[in-house]
């Protein structure tokens, strides 16, 4: 949404004006949002599994924003996560019946945290119910899918955010500051790295829902971090995958992806993730004048070091964010509530996700594997 010059003056007297926010400011945005005058913003929760325990921690956390309804497919915990956030039994839906919700004044948004092939159709219904959405990367399985989505929310007049925690919490929002600053120089190259050994049987290796391999899952980190730390948008791609372990895993989903990336000013990105190794999240970024690294994708234990030449003389650095998981969640679903309350467009609105999902298609053409159609 673009403000009036009298808007931006409003809410920049508040410190709130999109573009002035200034690094870790993003939690305070939404505390003026969700200040005592308006009562917090009521969320949805779909799909009932891992990153949902950590988003309910982290709203529960929150002065923004509150647990107000469930979607599930498990009635029996369902209604034992009800009763910990203190959600009504008439505000928990299957997800036949979740349509319903629109009649339910006490749910805002949705956060759908359901298997990627979902993402699209619970997106779409949650906005055709009035719902504000905030959908787990990655935004959906095919481009044609995150452009429905889009479309979707705008003609229902909702927002929609996906959630790219890391574009919220100070580690990642210190890196982009120090890297765009030129305290490195001119970068030449970046190098990422993430992914993990992944077990038989979980959905992730089923690419009717997951739409593809390590790449969708976890290398989508990667790939945003060289957008997020270069501020360009790749143009060039060479991608590979490979499955060296014949174990049945990968019988659906390819095992290894590797990618490269050229951006317009010529800067190099050479990025990898798999599902058959521990592979802790890392990116390094070289420049004429130094390197900086960060250090894991995680919940919390974001290590920032750095080695460059300062005006004043060689500079060493190493940060290590202390804030314990689920203080990202709390951060970022501040940041959606602000959105809510003022009507701004998130900053990790549904563009971002569908330029991900162009990239990645690029990626896998590139490795010669047809996905995300
Ligand atoms: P889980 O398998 O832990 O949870 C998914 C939930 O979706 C299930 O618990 C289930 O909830 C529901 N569900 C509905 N249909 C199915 C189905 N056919 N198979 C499996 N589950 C189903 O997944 P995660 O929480 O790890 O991932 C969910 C989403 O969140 C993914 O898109 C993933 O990429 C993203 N994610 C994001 C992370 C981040 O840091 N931002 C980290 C991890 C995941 P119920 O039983 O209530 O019906």
């Amino acid at each position: 949404m673009r403000l009036s010059r009298r808007e931006f003056s409003r809410l920049a007297a508040l410190g709130v004006a999109a573009g002035m926010v200034p690094e870790g400011m993003a939690r305070g945005l939404a505390q003026v949002a969700g200040s005592s005058q308006q009562p917090k913003v009521g969320y949805c929760v779909i799909g009932l599994g891992r990153i949902a325990d950590h988003f309910m921690r982290g709203v529960k956390g929150s002065s923004t924003s509150t647990i107000t309804g469930l979607v599930s497919g498990h009635r029996e915990k369902a209604e034992r996560i009800a009763a910990q956030y203190g959600v009504p039994k008439s505000s928990i839906y299957s997800y036949e019946e979740m349509d319903r919700m629109r009649e339910n004044k006490a749910i805002d948004a949705v956060y759908v945290a359901l298997p990627n092939s979902m993402h699209a159709e619970y997106t779409i219904r949650s906005a055709k119910a009035g719902k504000h959405v905030l959908c787990e990367k990655p935004m959906s399985t095919s481009v044609k899918d995150a452009k429905a989505m889009i479309a979707a929310c705008d003609a229902a007049k909702v927002l929609l955010m996906i959630a790219y925690r890391l574009h919220y919490e100070p580690t990642t929002r210190r890196a982009i500051k120090l890297v765009q600053g030129g305290v490195v120089g001119q970068v030449q190259s970046i190098v990422s790295a993430n992914g993990f050994n992944e077990r038989a049987g979980e959905w992730r290796l089923d690419k009717k829902l997951a739409g593809g391999g390590p790449l969708m899952d976890v290398g989508i980190y990667c790939l945003n971090a060289m957008r997020y730390l270069t501020g360009e948008e790749p143009a060039k791609f060479t991608g590979y995958v490979s499955t060296i372990d014949k174990d049945g895993r990968f019988d659906s989903v390819e095992e290894n992806t590797s990618w490269t990336m050229q951006f317009p000013s010529g800067i190099e990105a050479t990025c990898t993730t798999t599902y058959g190794a521990q592979m802790p999240g890392v990116y390094k970024v070289f420049g004429s004048k130094g390197w900086l690294e960060v250090d894991n994708f995680g919940y919390d234990g974001l290590r920032l070091t750095a080695e460059y030449r300062g005006d004043a003389g060689p500079v060493k650095l190493d940060e290590l964010n202390t804030e314990k998981d689920p203080e990202q969640f709390v951060r970022q679903v501040d940041h959606f509530s602000g959105c809510v309350r003022t009507g701004r467009t998130p900053d990790t609105a549904g563009e971002e996700g569908l330029r991900d999902m162009e990239y990645m298609q690029d990626i896998y053409r590139s490795a010669g594997v047809v996905a995300l159609v």
